[in-house]
């Protein structure tokens, strides 16, 4: 089956906050499969059920694997919540539905979670660097926020510009892939 689309900032279908998932049904299993297929195939770091078009609160974490080769360890986070955030910290960041950005974003540098996991145990996570910023980066998505969002108004304005331009000359095929340094979810 070929991989679900990434959507893409404008659509709008990014900005909804989405709904808790009452039970883990085969749909949301195949969900949480095909999210994971996709966050490796881009490649990205993260993913949230909203970037695919599903307004549920599910999100999946891969933040050790890299394209060569080490082992993929995925968290599959239902209705993730975070219950406690410490310290300040900068992070170049990138976003699968923002094509062809990437800029510093001020988050918590350590957060503790509370989710459940496709068996409908409860997990208790704490992470520090990358994976607490990949982690809030992915539950802003589930209230429909984006990275942008939390950048100055010029820096933003100056994407939104240059991106409203890039659709209009009908060039999303042209995005450029993530580099190295910051990853994207
Ligand atoms: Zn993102």
């Amino acid at each position: 089956m070929p991989l679900r689309p990434v959507l893409h900032f404008p659509d709008r279908r990014l900005r909804e906050v989405s709904k808790p998932i009452e039970a883990v049904t085969d749909e949301i299993r195949a969900l949480a499969r095909d999210m994971l297929d996709v966050m490796y195939d881009e490649p990205g770091i993260g993913l949230a059920a909203p970037q695919l078009g599903f307004p549920v609160r599910l999100v999946v974490v891969d933040v050790a694997w890299t394209e060569e080769g080490a082992e993929k360890s995925p968290r599959i986070l239902v209705n993730p919540e975070i219950v406690h955030a410490e310290g300040t910290l900068t992070w170049n960041e990138g976003c699968l539905s923002v094509p062809d950005f990437q800029a510093e974003v001020e988050r918590a540098e350590r957060v503790r979670l509370r989710a459940s996991d496709l068996d409908g145990n409860a997990l208790e996570l704490e992470a520090e660097g990358l994976e607490a910023v990949c982690f809030q980066h992915e539950l802003d998505h589930l209230d429909g926020v984006l990275f942008i969002d939390r950048i100055s108004r010029l820096k933003r304005s100056i994407y939104v510009r240059k991106r409203m331009k890039q659709l209009r000359q009908g060039d999303e095929a042209g995005s450029q892939p993530a580099s190295e340094d910051a990853r994207q979810g």
